[in-house]
């Protein structure tokens, strides 16, 4: 998968420039734990999940399992705040 299109039409790459923009990594604070001291960014960085974020419709496409070829995103939409939040 070197791209995907957003629900918004926008074209979404995940191979190119470097760093790419519209990537983001993230690492649960259960995995975050496992580590103490100064850490290997190289190590840290193998067992973070991607999610990319569409800088048109701010939708997120979470990739939970890894970004093989197989690999499918989990989306997730933008929602307005209820009034009094
Ligand atoms: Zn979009």
């Amino acid at each position: 998968m070197a791209k995907f299109v957003c629900i918004c039409g926008y074209q979404i790459s995940t191979s190119g420039e470097i760093p790419n923009q519209n990537e983001w990594h993230f690492l649960s604070d259960v995995e975050f734990g496992h580590y103490s001291g100064t850490v290997a960014v190289e190590e840290l960085y193998l067992k973070t999940e991607i999610f990319y974020r569409c800088p048109v419709s701010d939708h997120l496409w979470v990739f939970w399992d890894g970004i093989d070829a197989d690999a499918k995103p989990r989306l997730y939409s933008p929602t307005e705040l209820p009034p009094g939040w």
